[in-house]
């Protein structure tokens, strides 16, 4: 039988099957939160991913369900007496300045990234380094589930109007064809894989006219919140069928799928799923960040590192949560996400130190910490704006007690000032 998904959200929050575990003031405060961050689960993440015996401390309960501390005392106060006090106006004014005061659009996304042609913006495009494009269509600024670290939350919500999204592809092909130094494009959100086959199919066709075009990235977290969609949903076959055109036309097809502790990879439909998406030709290379409360102990990296070998994936990144959102909750310092890092890289075969780490995504580009020695930062750029940036071993010192991100660092040499920007 063809599996079928059930979303919840605040809405129907007290129907989900196990939410009676929770105190009414748990709930009372997860419904706070998800004024300001957005909240949706489904079926499989409840049934299969959580251990509601133990949902306190499970993982992926923590990575799905908002908690109060991902709010300061001053806001979530604020947000409590004003649902009591405020007029629905003022109430939704409140909830717009706390989600800005999140920088809900960080590494300079919305200032930097996004290219013009000829002088008119082009929505839901960003060009940040020369061979990469990312693509954001209109009809996948959703997912199967939300992760409450999501740097993309500003996606999810209404009132700020901050969505990137294209709802058209022309702009996308054009700007392709003129830029023909892009060899890859990005399809991402949220996540393309909740587009049905034939919407995907229409975006996939238009891509496979661009012949500069080598590799079809597709970001998802659909094999770990939603493996049906290659095993045995309705529309599974057709939607692996559009999939391997990307193969069939000579190009490289790229999941770049999005893990964060291994018992997303414990079921054996998340296995079938991966082997389905190999057998058409697709490279699966795994990503997530490190989080706290969530996955900040190597004995967890290295397992999932271990397993996604073992199935056939390639651990690509360990990223550091962004400055945007719950930051101050789920981030590590540096040293502690070095240490972590290293520790589990230390446990893994060769075929799974392709997992490179701790790495930071800012403004300029991924800047990855190699070392840290008598507090001197040993760092460089796996990818920059200006590609001769990369791959140079630059030093920088904190500013701060526990930093936890780059801006927290700065130069020691001049020559180094233009790379801290
Ligand atoms: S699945 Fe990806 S895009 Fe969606 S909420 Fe999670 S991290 Fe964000």
């Amino acid at each position: 039988m063809a599996a079928k998904y059930k979303s919840y959200s605040i809405g129907n929050i007290h129907n989900i099957p196990g939410i009676n575990v929770l105190e009414d003031s748990m709930i009372e405060d997860i419904k706070l939160v998800a004024e300001i961050y957005p909240f949706k689960t489904n079926n499989y993440v409840l049934e299969n991913l959580i251990d509601w015996d133990n949902f306190v401390n499970d993982p992926i309960f923590r990575l799905n369900f908002p908690a109060r501390e991902m709010l300061t005392n001053e806001d979530f106060e604020q947000l409590r007496l004003g649902r009591e006090r405020m007029s629905v106006d003022e109430y939704q004014q409140l909830i717009n300045d706390i989600r800005v005061g999140l920088n809900p659009h960080p590494a300079g996304q919305s200032s930097f990234n996004i290219p013009f042609d000829n002088g008119v913006k082009l929505e839901g495009i960003q060009h940040k380094y020369k061979t990469t494009v990312l693509f954001f269509p209109s009809h996948n600024q959703t997912c199967h589930a939300y992760c409450t670290f999501c740097f993309r939350w500003p996606q999810f919500v209404s009132g700020l109007n901050m969505k990137i999204q294209a709802k058209e592809t022309e702009p996308l092909i054009n700007y392709l064809k003129a830029n023909k130094c892009i060899t890859d494009v990005l399809i991402t959100g949220g996540d393309p894989m909740v587009m049905n086959s034939r919407i995907l199919e229409s975006y996939i066709d238009t891509l496979l006219e661009v012949d500069s075009i080598e590799t079809i990235r597709i970001g998802t977290k659909s094999l770990s919140f939603w493996p049906h969609k290659f095993v045995d949903e309705e529309d599974a076959d057709k939607l692996l069928a559009v999939l391997k055109k990307v193969v069939d036309a000579g190009k490289h097809l790229a999941i770049m799928a999005h893990f964060n502790h291994g018992v997303e990879l414990s079921s054996s439909l998340v296995a079938t799923a991966i082997l389905n998406l190999k057998k058409i030709g697709a490279e699966i290379r795994t990503q997530g960040p490190l989080l706290k409360s969530i996955n900040n102990s190597s004995n967890v990296w290295a397992d999932m590192w271990k397993k996604q070998v073992q199935l056939g994936c390639v651990p690509y990144y360990m990223f550091l949560p962004r400055d945007t959102g719950a930051q101050h909750y789920f981030a590590e310092t540096l040293p502690n996400a070095l240490k972590i890092y290293r520790e589990a890289i230390q446990q893994v075969s060769g075929l799974a130190r392709t997992a490179r780490g701790p790495v930071m995504s800012v403004v300029t580009g991924k800047v990855e910490v190699l070392d840290i020695k008598n507090d001197v930062y040993y760092l460089r750029y796996l990818q920059h704006r200006s590609p001769e940036e990369t791959y140079k071993i630059f030093l920088g010192k904190s500013k701060v007690e526990a930093p936890t991100w780059f801006s927290d660092l700065e130069y020691i040499n001049e020559e180094d000032a233009h790379l801290f920007i």
